[in-house]
């Protein structure tokens, strides 16, 4: 399922605290609903696991800032 870009989603997304999230990325979260970042990332680990958006949408996949919205 398609992750809608909804304030509740943005508001329950934890790519802020991501050790992944970088400087570049400052303005940018909900990966799995916008697309990949155009930033250059270092992978330092993925919250996306232990995300409630995850949960509700049933995501399994982790990266989506690198890899593209969730199909
Ligand atoms: S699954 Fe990842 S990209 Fe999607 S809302 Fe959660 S932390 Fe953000
Ligand atoms: S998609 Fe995953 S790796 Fe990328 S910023 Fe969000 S939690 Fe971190």
């Amino acid at each position: 399922m398609k992750v809608p870009n909804t304030p509740e989603n943005n508001t329950n997304c934890l790519c802020p605290n991501c050790p992944t999230h970088n400087e570049c990325m400052k303005d940018q979260k909900l990966f799995c609903s916008i697309g990949k970042t155009s930033c250059e990332l270092k992978k330092q680990g993925c919250l996306c696991g232990e995300c409630p958006v995850a949960s509700e949408y049933q995501l399994h996949d982790l990266y989506f800032c690198e890899q593209g919205a969730a199909k």
